[in-house]
Parts: C-alpha cells; sequence; structure tokens
C-alpha cells in the first residue's frame, strides 16, 4: 500500500497542460494518499514551462513540488531516470505530462499492487492511441521487443512502482536508458491494470515517426544483444549456400560441359552480400557506439537548476548536480 507517493512527471514544452494536469491530480488523489509529491522534470522545455511552475507553487501552496529544469534536451526516457532518482516517498508513478494518463487511476493501480504484493504495476492503455503510426508501429513493436527480450516488456509508460522497484532502478546508470527495458530486466513481481487513454490535451505528440523507428531500434539493442547472433547466423547460412552453389557450377562445368552464366549471378550475389554486409556493420557500429558512449562514464543527465515546495515554503537553487 503506498502511503505517500512521488509522481514523476517528464515535460517537454508542457506548459499549458501544467495548470490541468496538477489540478486534476490534486482533484483526483488528494483524499486518498497521506501525502505526495510532484517531481516535474523539465526536458530542457522552449516554452515558458519554468514561469508557469513558479506560479503553480505559488497557486497551489499545499501541494509538495520538486521541479528540475535540465541543462537541454536529453529525451523523455533519460528524464523519467532523472525524476526515479530524486523519489524517496513509499511508492513512485510514472506518468506523462500531457494529461493522456489519467491520474484517477493511480488509486486503481495502488489498490491492485497492495492485492498482488507486486513491485510493478503497468496501467496499460486500452486501446492503442490517437496517431495511425503509433497505431501500426506499437502491435509490430510489440512483437519485436518482446521476440528479442528475455523477459516480458510491457509497453506502457504509465506505472506505478514501490520503494523496490525505485531503489533497484537507481543503481542502472546506463546512457541508453530504457525505462520499459529495465522494468523488465530488474524481474520483480509486476501486475497490470487497463487505463483508456485520453486525447492530449494541448500540443502534439513529440513522438514523429522517425523517432518512433529510433526509439524502436534503441529498445532492442538497449534489451538484447541478439540482433548480434542472428547476423552470425545469417552470415553462415549464405556462406552454407554460397559453397553448395559453388558446388553446383564447378559439377556443371567438370561433368555436364555446360557454360556457367556469369554476369546476373555475380551482379545479384554483390549486391546481395553487399546489402547484407553493410546491414550487419550497422549492427554491429551500433553496440561498438553505445559501448564508447558508456565508457566515458559522463552523467546521463545534468540538472540547470531546481525548485523544491513544501509546507509553503519554496527553495529555488542553481545546479551543478548529476
Ligand atoms: N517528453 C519529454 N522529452 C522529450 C519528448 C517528450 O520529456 O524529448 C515528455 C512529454 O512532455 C510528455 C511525455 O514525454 O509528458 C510523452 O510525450 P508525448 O506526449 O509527446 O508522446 P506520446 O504520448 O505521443 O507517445
Ligand atoms: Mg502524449
Amino acid at each position: 500500500m503506498c502511503n505517500t507517493l512521488d509522481i514523476v512527471i517528464p515535460c517537454y514544452n508542457e506548459a499549458k497542460n501544467l495548470f490541468p494536469l496538477i489540478e486534476e491530480i490534486n482533484k483526483q488523489i488528494k483524499n486518498y494518499f497521506l501525502s505526495y509529491n510532484l517531481i516535474l522534470v523539465d526536458d530542457g522545455s522552449k516554452d515558458n514551462t519554468t514561469e508557469i511552475v513558479r506560479k503553480a507553487l505559488l497557486e497551489f501552496p499545499n501541494i509538495s513540488f520538486t521541479y528540475l529544469k535540465l541543462t537541454r534536451n536529453f529525451g523523455k526516457e533519460i528524464a523519467v531516470k532523472c525524476g526515479i532518482d530524486q523519489s524517496s516517498a513509499e511508492c513512485c508513478a510514472i506518468m506523462d505530462g500531457d494529461l493522456q494518463h489519467p491520474p484517477a487511476y493511480l488509486r486503481e493501480a495502488s489498490i491492485k499492487m497492495k492485492e498482488t504484493g507486486a513491485s510493478i504495476v503497468y496501467i496499460s492503455p486500452q486501446k492503442r492511441l490517437t496517431y495511425a503510426h503509433q497505431k501500426v508501429g506499437a502491435y509490430g513493436y510489440k512483437k519485436l521487443i518482446n521476440a528479442f527480450s528475455k523477459d516480458r516488456v510491457y509497453l506502457t509508460d504509465f506505472t506505478l512502482l514501490d520503494k523496490k522497484a525505485v531503489n533497484l532502478i537507481k543503481q542502472f546508470t546506463e546512457s541508453d536508458f530504457y525505462t520499459r527495458g529495465i522494468l523488465s530486466v530488474i524481474g520483480l513481481k509486476s501486475a497490470e491494470i487497463h487505463y483508456l487513454p485520453q486525447e492530449r490535451k494541448h500540443g502534439k505528440t513529440n513522438f514523429s515517426f522517425k523517432k518512433l523507428v529510433n526509439l524502436a531500434i534503441d529498445g532492442v539493442i538497449s534489451v538484447s544483444t541478439k540482433p548480434l547472433r542472428i547476423a552470425i547466423y545469417i552470415g553462415l547460412a549464405i556462406s552454407v549456400l554460397s559453397m553448395i552453389f559453388g558446388l553446383y557450377l564447378v559439377f556443371e562445368k567438370l561433368f555436364r560441359g555446360q557454360p556457367i552464366p556469369g554476369f546476373a549471378t555475380m551482379g545479384f550475389g554483390m549486391f546481395f552480400l553487399g546489402g547484407i554486409q553493410i546491414l550487419f556493420l550497422g549492427i554491429i557500429g551500433e553496440y561498438v557506439g553505445k559501448t564508447f558512449i558508456q565508457t566515458k562514464h559522463r552523467p546521463i543527465y545534468t540538472i540547470d537548476m531546481a525548485m523544491t515546495s513544501k509546507n509553503h515554503a519554496i527553495d529555488e537553487e542553481d545546479h551543478n548536480k548529476c
């Protein structure tokens, strides 16, 4: 059971959504949890998010806030990691800042956590979201990532975690942090409930088709090294097939005296193998690149400034903390 709750909300240009979001959270859960703290992680927004948060701190003096502004846009996954790193309550919820995740479900998730003893409650969408490319991609991506991952990966960012899960996640400091992958890797008991996704209140999605494809590739690479193994199998299969083909050509020439049709076979083979080689160099390159970045041990995010509001007192500080 969660008595105290942290709510991590990554925000990128969500200024217009912040007030309605805070109002809705306050309305839906204030009487349910003993206390809750909003951890707003501003992922390098270019709008007036900071001013809006300042206003909100004054407008809602009874709500406890932690506002962290990252020095630039690090991407949603890293913003979520930054928020989780700050969590100290009994439970920690992760939700989007555009009101697509209805806060009311946090009560249901908390009940489910108590009933099942799960450390992670996934709040999964009942139907897929608004945009056509998301609908088409979601099904394929779910199949793809689960084919590569050893443990089941749930495709939702709306989750409730207990302290055990939070403490484990804090230990993961990889630069390609991918929340859904990490949640599946830590292997704690999980449960699932469903919610009806809402329309985005203001603005539009930050995830274009290109960004989603990149996220899908990063997701697969962060949960598995199987693509490298597949490269070996395909390489082996092509080698065996080409040896059989070579033997067939020798047989044709020596025993049946047939002239060997050269150009088309050569051309096809060249392009086919060229394509496969470049593809697999790319796959290997991805892993080498990730390893290179990781070996630098750079901080995965940097905080520009922080504001906290607790018991009607507002604190503001410049940050160089990572
Ligand atoms: N977000 C972020 N950094 C980014 C992109 C998005 O923190 O670089 C936040 C965004 O403000 C929102 C959440 O991640 O709170 C989900 O983003 P969005 O609504 O654009 O994605 P969708 O719901 O369409 O998948
Ligand atoms: Mg959204």
